[in-house]
């Protein structure tokens, strides 16, 4: 039996800062909203935002609302709401919840934010299929719902080297974006504001890598899911790039000072695939309890976009897109794990395995054998879901982890 360590997490400072800006980018979306000036986009999470951003939409992104109905436990009541209309309880269940919690018309923002008492009603919706097929079928069900444009791009997937060719096609994709949305919004797209939304999201990403990489030491897997939401909500703006520098200043100091995120880490460990939304605080504790340090993610590092390049707009926004690891091939992606698991010098990954997320799940087709016999680093699957807590079981989960983070300590 593993003993119970009792350790303290370290609170980061920056978090009431963050907080005080997702605060304000919510409020902004609702005037946005009641404003006929304005227009309101939904945007997919690695969608052309930078594109909306740099003609004046209002950016909102349905898989951050559904995130934060995981988040809040509200998902699992919701879910079954999407069901009832015929959705499957096996998609996506960020999908269902936020369905689900449109019928019933509530919304997480509404408890977190005084006088917000809905979503931002979009004037359209913009998806691109890199990530997933469930993202074009939520937002086709609300173009039909709010008969709102759904427009978007088909990506390739399953891309071991991103190709020219590759880069053409969603570029051109892209284009074919630009005269619609400027009809929606009255405006010509600049350029030059282009140019510059995609240089603040390439600093963004770069200043997100940096807080990262200092996970050496201070920065747990939990945390990084609360601290990216900038990077996801706010890429390509100023706001976002003044953050991480904030973020950034306190973990190096962090560092420097020799505070870490765990004290007395045994285990460092690399978790592959989605966080489990409405246990964010219990396996971050568990984690701690067990000494063990989840200090690196896919999940996480999947905000890193290096190829924005503002002197290049759109083939830099399409090449991006398309390096998102979601989109690659096994084969690259076992590469990438390799460095990672190097280059945070991890004891053990585990793998969630989300019942409701194929695309994010990354277990179920042998890569954690051949990673151990590549790498020797030993993997444990624990199934569980985003956002239906229906498909975890808490004392399995725990049984697991303990058993898997005895294994590494006797292994040392
Ligand atoms: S990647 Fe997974 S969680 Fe994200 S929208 Fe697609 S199915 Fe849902």
């Amino acid at each position: 039996m593993t003993e119970k360590r009792n350790l303290s997490r370290k609170p980061i400072e920056a978090a009431s800062l963050m907080h005080r800006v997702m605060a304000e980018y919510f409020r902004d979306l609702d005037r946005a909203a009641s404003d006929d000036a304005r227009k309101v986009a939904w945007c997919t999470s690695v969608g052309p935002a930078e594109l909306l951003r740099a003609m004046d939409f209002a950016v909102y992104f349905p898989e951050n609302h559904s995130a934060l109905l995981g988040a809040t436990r509200m998902s699992t009541d919701l879910i079954p709401v999407a069901n009832a209309i015929g959705y499957s309880p096996d998609i996506c269940s960020y999908l269902t919840a936020d369905i689900g919690a449109w019928l019933k018309g509530v919304t997480p923002l509404s408890r977190a934010y005084e006088g917000i008492e809905s979503v931002p009603r979009p004037d359209v919706l913009v998806f691109n299929t890199n990530q997933c097929r469930d993202v074009q079928d939520w937002f086709a069900w609300y173009s039909r719902e709010l008969s709102v444009p759904s427009i978007g791009i088909n990506s390739p997937k399953n891309i071991t080297e991103v190709t020219d060719a590759h880069i053409d096609d969603v570029a051109r994709q892209i284009e074919a974006l630009i005269p619609l949305l400027e009809t929606i919004s009255g405006k010509t797209l600049s350029m030059a504001r282009l140019r510059e939304t995609v240089d603040l999201s390439r600093e963004c990403t770069e200043l997100w890598g940096q807080v990262l990489e200092t996970a050496t030491a201070p920065l747990t897997f939990f945390d990084g899911t609360i601290h990216m939401g900038p990077a996801v909500v706010l890429r390509g703006t100023q706001t976002a790039v003044e953050y991480y520098r904030v973020l950034l200043a306190e973990l190096r100091q962090r560092v420097q000072d020799g505070v870490g995120a765990v004290d007395g880490e045994c285990a460092r460990i690399y978790w592959e695939g989605m966080p489990v939304w409405g246990r964010l605080r219990q396996h971050s504790e568990m984690f701690a309890d067990l000494g063990a340090n989840v200090l690196a993610s896919t999940y996480c590092s999947s905000w890193i976009f290096p190829a924005f390049d503002g002197r290049d707009p759109i083939r830099s926004m399409a090449k991006a897109y398309l390096e998102l690891f979601i989109v690659r091939s096994d084969a690259y992606k076992e590469t990438y794990l390799q460095a990672m698991l190097e280059r945070f010098r991890i004891d053990g990954i585990i793998y969630h395995d989300a019942k409701t997320c194929p695309y994010n799940t990354n277990s179920r087709y042998g890569m954690p054998k051949r990673l151990e016999r590549a790498t020797g680093v030993p993997s444990l699957v624990i199934s569980g879901d985003l956002n239906d807590l229906r498909c975890l079981s808490d004392e399995q989960t725990r049984t697991n982890a303990e058993a898997f983070i005895e294994q590494i300590r006797e292994g040392k």
